[in-house]
């Protein structure tokens, strides 16, 4: 049994200055690069001891001082991200943050200052915090919304152990969905997990929300989640928290992961799908309904511009680690003429055009979404034979 801490003994140590942060590693599933890290907490004692937090977060968290500590961990994590950021500037750090540091603005206001002050870029840095902050919910989402204006991202962590669901988080301003490790282990042993799984990330994606994977601890569940379109890796398999000089010394001898991001195209596939669907039904609901309607009054028209929906995003972001191959190129082609006849499908049923028109047009429109399915096909084809041939 561990001595229980006292919160005198955890204002000591903070006065003392034995709190060090371990920097954990993640992995991009697109490029296979590292591209961030997390900070964690780690109390190293006087008599060479490490204590992890879960000895003393939970007793600070009991009292105001989980609020100094977060100041005391972004201070340090500044001061850390100098180097850091000197050695891979692609390597974005988080930290993690206590629902009580929003039930005031200390935490918000240092680290606004610390940007206003360009002491860090908020582009550098994330914070997670979990469901503690649901607490004082009002204060919170002010705080919140705040940081997220100024361009720090902010991460619900320990996804899949608390109450809410996805819904709830829209209430919030996250961007990154951080799937807690008890879960992520769980898809080895549970069908119904993996499902659950495999559609959180989804209704993730569709929310525009990236997602963060952690507790990896083998190469087959980093394949599992590369495969249902998950974006970030964290775990053992990669590398345990390791302290800043040791994790400067991982950072510069990194060899890339392997970057088949298979489950991207398979969203790719499904938002394309989702998009004709929409595209057919405003269709024939603007040529059946009496007076002209214009595309603005209508609920959930579609994105016309090729480079702005879903699929276009994703070509041109994630995407783009595709250039070299040539299918890649005609996937352009073929979407952007598909853009053209869904726009003109829309102008024609607006014109009350007849239903032999209407149905013609459809028909361009439904073989041109087969030819960009049958590339995307291709394109995941590719990835699977580059797999196997990695594999053996
Ligand atoms: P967390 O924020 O969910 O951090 C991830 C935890 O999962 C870390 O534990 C990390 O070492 C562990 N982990 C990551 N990958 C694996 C894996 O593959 N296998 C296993 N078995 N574990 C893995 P750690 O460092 O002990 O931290 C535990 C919790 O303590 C954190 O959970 C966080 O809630 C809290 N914590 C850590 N540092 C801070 C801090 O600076 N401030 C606050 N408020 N809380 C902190
Ligand atoms: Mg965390
Ligand atoms: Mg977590």
């Amino acid at each position: 049994m561990p001595q229980l801490i006292s919160p005198e003994q955890i204002k000591n140590a903070l006065l003392k200055q034995e709190f060090k942060l371990y920097y954990q590693p993640k992995v991009s599933m697109i490029t296979g690069k590292l591209c961030g890290a997390e900070a964690l907490i780690r109390w190293e004692t006087v008599n060479g001891g490490v204590i992890p937090p879960d000895q003393f977060i939970p007793i600070a968290e009991e009292s105001d001082l989980i609020c100094d500590i977060s100041q005391y961990v972004f201070r340090q994590l500044i001061i850390d991200y100098s180097l850091i950021g000197a050695v891979n500037s692609d390597i974005k750090v988080s930290f993690n943050a206590s629902g009580k540091d929003f039930h005031n603005d200390k935490l918000t206001q240092l680290i606004i200052n610390a940007v206003k002050t360009k002491l860090i870029d908020p582009s550098s840095f994330e914070i997670e915090v979990t469901e503690t902050v649901l607490v004082d919910e009002e204060h919170a989402k002010v705080c919140l919304k705040q940081l997220a204006d100024i361009g720090v991202a902010i991460a619900m962590d320990d996804f899949g152990t608390g109450h809410s669901g996805l819904v709830e988080l829209t209430k919030w301003p996250f961007s990154i969905l951080k799937i807690d490790r008890s879960f992520v282990m769980s898809i080895n042993k549970s069908n119904k997990d993996r499902q659950i799984l495999q559609a959180s990330i989804r209704m993730a994606h569709q929310l525009n929300m990236d997602v963060v994977a952690e507790g990896i601890e083998d190469k087959e569940t980093y394949r599992v989640l590369q495969e249902y379109g998950c974006k970030t890796a964290q775990g053992f398999w990669i590398s345990k928290p390791l302290a800043l000089t040791q994790f400067v010394c991982f950072v510069q001898k990194f060899n890339d992961l392997s970057a088949m991001p298979i489950g991207l195209i398979y969203m790719a596939q499904l938002d394309h799908i989702q998009w004709k669907k929409n595209i057919i039904d405003t269709a024939l609901f603007l040529h059946n309904c009496g007076e002209h309607r214009s595309l603005d009054n209508i609920r959930k028209s579609p994105q016309l511009d090729h480079t702005k929906c879903k699929l276009g995003q994703w070509y041109y972001n994630e995407g783009v680690s595709f250039k070299h191959i040539s299918v890649y190129a005609e996937l352009e082609q073929g979407h952007k003429e598909l853009h053209q006849i869904g726009s003109d499908l829309l102008d024609l049923t607006q014109q009350k055009c007849s239903m032999e028109v209407l149905s013609k047009t459809i028909q361009q429109l439904t073989e041109k979404s087969m030819n960009v399915l049958y590339n995307l096909q291709l394109l995941e084809n590719y990835l699977h034979m580059e797999q196997y041939q990695s594999d053996h």
